[in-house]
């Protein structure tokens, strides 16, 4: 077999064997098949998707290229994924929360690149916050306070890392079976047992509509039952940001908040519901039980309390968290219902005020951001504030923010945040 008859015959729409897939695999690894045609053959999955013998295969080659955790051990860890929002800073509330209702959390995340935003950014925002240590170190703080996130560690899926950096760049992220086998491939090999997906859907997500988020969740929830994890899905919107900040130590600022039960409606709510999840299969109890334990954790500081504890584990200083005081408000022009806000737009203009980064080595700026005064469905005064910015080096254009709210004089009606959950 050659990589030039593999291509093709994804080209010719013909479905891959797993040895196939395998060799390709394999290969890449060793740079045998090189990036273009790796691209080709990405684009070409791409064009004319893969079976879902195709994906199952192609998930368990890249599991099995690297190192997997075992936690056994910690009895039954639960693990959070989110397919990457605006303002998306759920784990920020939802470790902490989760763990105060002694259920183990490890969670292992990601930087931001793009758009959209990193947890360990926005943890790296409180100062000296320790995000790396070793699989052991990881394993005993979890043992000992039932939480610790922590960033990408071991050689875990290799393929992964060397095909999504070649996938960012040739247009080829949006591509369901190979969104659904990268995800999968890094929390099987996470090793938690119980895992819950948040599969974002709308404008400022990867998954523009619900057919294909559905088909993304389904397929998300198969593999995962396949190696015997239980595995739930969320479907969720993404039309406008999540919560009111959007930018690192801004947005950790909205998590303690949160924390403390004072936070966002959107954001509560969401955190609430997947904590039930996590903390019903977490500990085999009922969600009416779990949803119980959970809002009384946010109100009663216990959450909280979690929290702080976990940043003291990991030699961080919660009351050293810089924001800029750089402060201005952005006022709107015209009065009316808010229908809505382009989440997409503005995450982008966050990341170019120096919040995110265009290319991997790009320094981050904690202290920039934004936070919303007014959400989708709200109305708004002409003069009134619609939103606050956090600058510090770069500056924004007025215009290019207050483009980001669509201002008419009929109210339309919300999109419903939880859309469906898929077991
Ligand atoms: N998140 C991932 O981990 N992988 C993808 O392909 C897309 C989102």
């Amino acid at each position: 077999m050659t990589i030039i008859e593999i291509i093709t015959k994804k080209k010719d729409k013909k479905e891959l064997t797993y040895e196939e897939i395998d060799y390709v695999i394999k290969s890449y690894l060793e740079s045998k098949v090189t990036d273009y045609q790796m691209s080709a053959l990405l684009m070409a999955i791409t064009i004319n998707g893969m079976t879902e013998q195709e994906t199952f295969a192609l998930t368990k080659i890249m599991l099995e290229s690297g190192e997997q955790i075992d936690l056994h051990d910690l009895g039954n860890v639960v693990d959070k994924h989110s397919t990457g929002g605006i303002g998306d800073k759920t784990t920020l509330v939802l470790a902490p929360l989760v763990a105060s209702c002694n259920v183990n959390v490890a969670k292992m995340s990601g930087r931001g690149l793009g758009f959209t935003g990193g947890t360990i950014d926005k943890l790296e925002s409180i100062k000296n916050f320790d995000v790396a240590m070793d699989i052991e170190k990881f394993k005993e703080q979890v043992k000992k306070i039932h939480v610790a996130i922590v960033g990408q560690m071991g050689n875990l899926v290799p393929a992964d890392k060397k095909i999504y950096a070649l996938r960012d760049v040739t247009g080829t992220v949006e591509s369901i079976p190979l969104i659904a086998s990268s995800i999968m491939s890094k929390k099987l090999a996470s090793g938690a047992k119980s895992i819950v997906i948040d599969v974002k859907v709308g404008s400022g997500a990867l998954m523009k509509n619900m057919e294909d988020a559905q088909k993304l969740a389904s397929l998300l929830v198969k593999i995962g039952n396949q190696y015997n994890r239980k595995t739930v899905c969320f479907i969720t919107n993404m039309d406008e940001p999540l919560g009111l900040a959007i930018g690192n130590s801004l947005e950790v600022i909205e998590s303690i908040e949160t924390l403390k039960g004072k936070g966002p409606k959107d954001l509560e709510e969401l955190v609430i519901k997947l904590a039930t999840y996590m903390v019903s299969m977490g500990k085999g109890i009922t969600t009416e039980e779990a949803k119980k334990e959970v809002e009384e954790n946010l109100s009663n500081n216990k959450a909280y309390e979690k929290f702080e504890e976990l940043v003291k584990e990991q030699n961080g200083e919660i009351n050293n968290i810089e924001v800029s005081n750089r402060i201005f408000s952005v006022r709107s022009i015209s009065e009316g219902y808010i229908n809505k806000i382009n989440a997409m737009r503005l995450g982008e203009i966050v990341r170019d005020i120096g919040a995110g980064r265009q290319n991997k080595e790009d320094e981050i700026n904690y202290k920039v951001g934004v936070v919303l005064n007014k959400k989708v469905g709200d109305y708004v005064k002409k003069d009134e504030e619609l939103i606050k910015v956090y600058l510090d080096k770069v500056d924004v254009k007025i215009r290019d923010i207050l483009e980001c709210f669509t201002i008419e004089q009929e109210l339309k009606e919300k999109e419903i945040l939880i859309k469906e959950i898929i077991e």
